[in-house]
């Protein structure tokens, strides 16, 4: 029989949309749109209708729990049962908990699913209770970002994304509008057509950028140098905000002493962009009102990241932009939440003294043999890290120590899976409840199993509820049921929810994340919660964990002369749907002029190298970049590789100025002709 359920999308993406998920006789045949969610209202990307029947009955679904039989890599698996896996899984963790202690066991967990319960709840509470080493996932992406917003205004909700349609300039700045915030392109669109600006900056020629009033294609990494200068350009047109600044604003004259450094010459100089397009975002920012922003990630991936978000996020504060509707930031959207993380996750179960390892430095340390304890074990769900982290060799290097337990838990086999020495059968998010936050924007949803499980698989909590059963850990919170978790994972008292109890949230339509029934408006109804309630340009927050009280600007120093940057792929999530979609070889992007200096021609096959590894590409010759910048598409799958490389394999794995976050932006590479 054929039905039409409610679904929620909990992919890496900041939208969440709301989905209508068509079964027939208990298999996923269509996706669509819903309007459950009234900001996604019924439109999803074009990466998920056709992938997600695939990615949960097709071919690389993981069915059964599996062990390795061949070498690490390879792929050779045979089924065991669960019975089986769960033993070997008590019996290799305890040895190693006997001779080394319970940190040497590392949970390597990132973003697959997004749901409060598949994405942190009680695979957590196991891991804490364990003693094992904690993990810091936050630097991979996003977290840089986060630590910027808190740094500056606190733990509140910027501008909800509908709220620009009342904006007369919209800024959209390392934010690929159209390929990983779709929802935000009509309320864009509404905007202009009430006669609203359109600013990009981003490096690359994107399809927002193309349609904007003003593209800005700057240097990676140099964002902090255009913000300064326009911040600087605001002041010298007098139309900085006075009064406001004087009310709201922590640090304005230590952070203009830096801005004014940068005049428009010299932010055009660094950031190799025309002096007259620094001035008109300059005019059009200090003469439009409202004005909004929206930071993407994509001025977050390289070792100025933070500053430059920060530097983005006092325009706002300096020229008065805050208080209405449209105007400020989007950003901030998970603070709108009343999330109770210490009741789901319970992070007082943690052993005092356990250490907390960068989750882009586990290659580094899966091979350090002075680390104390060495990590003997490590546990992979809900991540694809051979393909994601930066520094793929060395992680790969790593995750290939033939002493080394590898457990892995996914929904379909992907390259890192093929590491492990188990693999659990996880349950996709169609199989299981969960309750879903957002990260771009306010609204709170619930959804039911859509089908039954599949095969063997388990949703997340039912693994670790029966690892934590055959670790005897007898507290009655190993045994909290799917609702009892969601009951804990949000405040069911706090007045967003109005008396609905979170696992009593209705399927067919998201809850509304407001102040009082006003949607947030920060300097209206919501306020910086730093410690000194105002904006902090000067952080004393991020002076204490960072050392960095104030943005910077670092070139990176390189004998490379090309930029490499790996924005996101209209065809996966991350590395999500890589063994589905785009099983093809992402090409590489190179300006005309490198192009012609290196004698290469359009269609070749080049390889692009530096010191961490070699990439074999076809080239695309276009000028969708500019010069001295070359582009290739993050997420694609090994299989994709003639080398087994991807451009992963080419980016460092230093960290950038606040949050220890990752620099993938910050490959430099040289590009020559491969013979293929
Ligand atoms: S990936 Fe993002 S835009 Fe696409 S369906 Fe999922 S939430 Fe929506």
């Amino acid at each position: 029989m054929i039905t039409e359920r409610h679904s929620v999308c909990p992919l890496d993406c900041p939208d969440t949309c709301s989905l209508t998920v068509t079964v027939d006789d208990d298999r996923i045949v269509a996706i669509k749109g819903s309007h459950a969610n009234p900001y996604t209202a019924g439109v999803l990307c074009a990466k998920v209708p056709a992938a997600y029947p695939s990615f949960v009955h097709g071919e690389r679904r993981i069915r059964t729990p599996l062990r390795r039989r061949g070498e690490r890599g390879a792929g050779s698996f045979e089924r065991i049962s669960w019975d089986e896996a769960l033993e070997t899984i008590y019996e290799r963790f305890t040895a190693i908990i006997a001779a080394h202690g319970p940190q040497a066991i590392l949970p390597l967990n990132y973003a697959g699913p997004h749901g409060f319960l598949s994405g942190g709840s009680m695979d957590l509470r196991f891991f804490y209770r364990l003693g094992a080493s904690l993990l810091d996932r936050r630097p991979l992406c996003g977290g840089i970002r986060t630590e910027a917003w808190v740094g500056t205004f606190g733990t509140v909700p910027g501008m909800r994304p509908e709220q620009a349609e009342h904006a007369r300039l919209i800024v959209a700045w390392g934010n690929n509008v159209t390929w990983s915030n779709l929802h935000l392109m009509p309320v864009i669109n509404r905007a202009r057509k009430q006669g609203a600006r359109l600013v990009v900056v981003d490096p690359r020629r994107t399809t927002v950028a193309r349609q904007a009033d003003l593209h800005i294609a700057l240097r990676p990494g140099t964002d902090v140098a255009l913000a300064w200068a326009v911040a600087a350009e605001v002041e010298r047109r007098g139309a900085l905000d006075r009064d406001f600044i004087a009310r709201h604003v922590d640090g304005f004259e230590d952070y203009m002493a830096l801005a004014r450094r940068y005049s428009v010459a010299k932010a055009a100089e660094t950031c190799g962009i025309p002096e007259e397009q620094v001035r008109t975002l300059a005019e059009w920012y200090a003469s439009i009102s409202p004005a909004a922003i929206s930071v993407g990630n994509g001025l977050e991936r390289n070792q100025n990241g933070g500053s430059g978000i920060r530097a983005v996020f006092a325009l706002p504060a300096l020229a008065g932009k805050f208080g209405v509707p449209g105007g400020g930031l989007i950003n901030g959207a998970g603070f709108a939440f009343p999330k109770t993380p210490a009741r789901l996750q319970r992070p007082d179960l943690v052993p005092a003294g356990t250490r907390t390892l960068n989750i882009i430095d586990v290659g580094a340390h899966l091979l350090d043999e002075r680390l104390s304890p060495p990590i003997k074990a490590v546990f992979v769900y809900n991540h694809n890290p051979v393909v994601v982290h930066p520094d793929q060799n060395r992680l790969i290097r790593g995750l290939s120590r033939e002493d080394l337990f590898v457990v892995g838990s996914d929904v379909a086999m992907t390259d890192t899976m093929a590491y492990a020495d188990l693999v659990l059968p996880a349950a996709s998010h169609f199989e299981h409840a969960d309750l879903y936050a957002a990260y771009g924007q306010h609204w709170l949803q619930r959804a039911e199993p859509v089908i039954t499980r599949q095969a063997e698989a388990l949703p997340n909590t039912e693994i670790f509820r029966r690892l934590a059963a055959r670790f005897g850990f007898s507290d009655p919170i190993f045994r909290a049921t799917d609702a009892e978790l969601m009951d804990d994972a949000v405040d069911p008292s706090d007045v967003r929810l109005g008396g609905v109890g979170p696992s009593a949230i209705p399927t067919d339509r998201a809850m509304a994340m407001t102040s009082n029934g006003e949607e947030f408006t920060l300097f209206k109804n919501v306020f910086p919660n730093t410690k000194s309630g105002k904006v902090q340009l000067a952080s004393p927050y991020l002076e204490e964990k960072y050392r960095a009280r104030l943005p910077r600007f670092l070139p990176v120093e390189s004998g490379y002369p090309l930029t490499l940057i790996s924005p996101a792929s209209d065809q996966r999530v991350t590395s999500t749907f890589g063994g589905v979609n785009g099983s093809h070889t992402p090409p590489l992007e190179m300006h005309p002029d490198d192009a012609h200096q290196r004698g290469l021609r359009d269609g070749m096959s080049v390889r692009v190298w530096n010191d961490l590894g070699e990439v074999h590409l076809p080239l695309r010759v276009t000028d969708v970049v500019p010069r001295g910048v070359i582009s290739s598409l993050k997420g694609a799958w090994l299989s994709t590789s003639d080398n087994g490389q991807t451009v992963s394999a080419l980016c460092p794995s230093h960290h950038a100025d606040i949050s220890e976050g990752a620099c993938f932006n910050d490959a430099r590479v040289e590009v020559a002709a491969h013979p293929s």
